[in-house]
């Protein structure tokens, strides 16, 4: 592995059997606390699992009375702590620190109350994604953001990484469908974010922030999001197209007529192919891209849009449209988008899964030079996305056993996060930063950038003990950034630790 991390405090590797002794007077019980060396490796990944390291400790607490006293007693002996709901972060946002205790939120795992007339769920944030929607489905809601891991991945982490999926193109990302939560800072004190039933709270929109800050401001112990009513009518069309660029313009051409489908996703001929071997979802075989376009709402809506969607995709060159006609068939189209990453784990030993956004109207042109970048590297890439959002998920395949092959993978990834950043685009659209990431962020910010948001970290987190060595590809002790100057848009810091 080629990542830098900050190097191990050995002050405080020194004293693992004193650490492991008062959380476990703090976190009592069989699984409060873990320190045996094979059970630890369980943790040493995430969803990035090109990077492992085992976490020094791990810690899994039941209540925030037992978080705010682990955080506090691990901020009062200079401790860090690195967060984690259910590892399936892409980005490394979970990855342990060899001298930091883990503190995994998985027995957080309980749906505390439910308002349908306030459409509002308050929840634990072990609770998985999908968790949210089974609990009140049967009174006809759901929770709207569904990134495809949503059976696995909890509240919580969806909040740090402000997650998106299928549906956020027209329900928004986690940050839209957040109405509170509740949090526990380094230094153990507890803290209420956001209105929960009021949909605008006074003062400054520290929910906003914390969303998407990826366990670098406080412990996430309690979230209460939005949940929606069914839609009268959802109907997915399934549409072909010769080329990938005539899918990409097609998509274009949809959002600017102003339609805005529930969803719209694209997929490649090797992510189609992979994908149909896998599930059977019904896909055409003999198209080079294919989208699925759903729209959802009151029937005669539907059927009036679905029409105008077939008449692009014709003027488009569409070789083949299908509606589904029932509910199974709708759930079917979306299985196999659904299954695309572990069908890709079927035709290739790895796969890395790369997250930009670009500015739609250039998805052809930034398809066509991803298939450039993939003959520049000799690498193959499956393509499967959120073409809506402009979001990309390019998953370059390789195998880790050919030496130089992760190399080659991690070029051709960050060649492609660069090419979003020069079509207007951003590094990341849902997977966050991490430390995946990390050391890309100077293509997108000035340092004068990365010092201002570094000082919201300092806000919150003086002594950088929370879940330090991610999102920022240099961290600055917090006292040296308060007395920066800035000459010419450039933050001279001779003499600090850089990692
Ligand atoms: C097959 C697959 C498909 C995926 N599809 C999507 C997708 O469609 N859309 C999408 O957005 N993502 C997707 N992801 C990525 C991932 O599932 C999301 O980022 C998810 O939100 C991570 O949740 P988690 O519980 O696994 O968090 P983790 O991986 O455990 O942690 C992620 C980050 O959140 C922090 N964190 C976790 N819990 C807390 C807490 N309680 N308080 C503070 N910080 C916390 C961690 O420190 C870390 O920085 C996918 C992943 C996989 C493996």
């Amino acid at each position: 592995m080629s990542l830098k991390m900050p190097p191990p405090d050995q002050a405080v590797l020194a004293r693992r059997g004193e650490i492991a002794a008062a959380l476990r007077a703090i976190v009592p019980g069989d699984g409060g606390v873990i320190d045996d060396a094979k059970a630890l490796r369980v943790y040493e990944s995430d969803g990035l699992t090109a990077y492992r390291q085992p976490p020094m400790l791990v810690t899994l607490p039941q209540t925030t009375d037992q978080v705010s006293r682990v955080l506090k007693w691990c901020h009062a002996n200079n401790v860090k702590i690195v967060p984690r709901g259910s590892g399936t972060s892409l980005s490394g946002g979970a990855l342990p620190l060899e001298d930091a205790v883990l503190l995994g939120m998985a027995r957080f795992n309980k749906v505390l109350h439910i308002d349908y007339e306030d459409r509002l769920a308050v929840v634990q944030p072990g609770v998985t994604n999908l968790g949210v929607t089974k609990a009140v489905e049967g009174a006809g809601f759901y929770y709207a953001p569904d990134p495809s891991s949503q059976i696995a991945c909890s509240i919580g982490g969806n909040v740090a990484e402000n997650s998106g999926g299928v549906h956020c193109l027209k329900y928004g990302l986690t940050t839209n469908n957040v109405l509170g939560i509740e949090m526990v800072l380094m230094d153990g004190e507890i803290v209420r974010l956001g209105g929960g039933r009021a949909l605008d709270p006074a003062g400054l929109d520290l929910l906003g922030l914390v969303v998407g800050s990826e366990g670098l401001l406080g412990v996430v112990t309690e979230v209460t999001v939005r949940i929606l009513p069914k839609p009268e009518t959802a109907r997915a069309v399934l549409i072909g197209f010769p080329t990938v660029e005539s899918a990409g313009q097609c998509v274009a051409e949809v959002i600017a007529s102003g339609i805005i489908p529930a969803g719209m996703e694209m997929m490649d001929r090797p992510a189609i192919h992979a994908a149909e071997a896998f599930v059977r979802a019904g896909y055409p075989l003999d198209v080079e891209a294919l989208l699925i376009v759903e729209l959802d709402g009151p029937s005669a809506e539907c059927d009036h849009l679905i029409g105008e969607v077939e008449a692009i995709a014709n003027q488009n060159g569409a070789m083949s449209c299908r509606v589904s006609t029932t509910e199974a068939e709708r759930l079917a189209f979306w299985a196999g988008r659904k299954a695309a990453f572990p069908a890709v784990g079927r035709i290739s030993p790895d796969y890395y899964c790369m997250d930009g956004t670009i500015p739609r109207r250039r998805l052809p042109e930034v398809l066509r030079r991803m298939e450039e970048l993939s003959q520049t590297h000799g690498l193959r890439v499956a393509n499967v996305f959120h073409a809506g959002d402009g979001n990309l998920h390019p998953l370059i395949l390789y195998d880790a056993n050919q030496p130089g092959q992760l190399d080659r993978a991690e070029a051709f990834g960050s060649d492609i996060l660069k090419l979003c950043v020069e079509v207007g685009g951003v590094l990341t659209g849902e997977h966050g930063v991490g430390v995946e990431k990390r050391d890309l962020m100077p293509v997108m910010f000035t340092e004068t950038d990365l010092a201002h948001q570094q000082r919201v970290k300092c806000a919150f987190d003086p002594q950088l003990l929370l879940n330090p060595g991610k999102v920022f590809p240099t961290l600055h002790r917090c006292a040296e950034l308060g007395r920066m100057h800035i000459h010419n848009g450039k933050v001279p810091f001779p003499d600090l630790p850089r990692f």
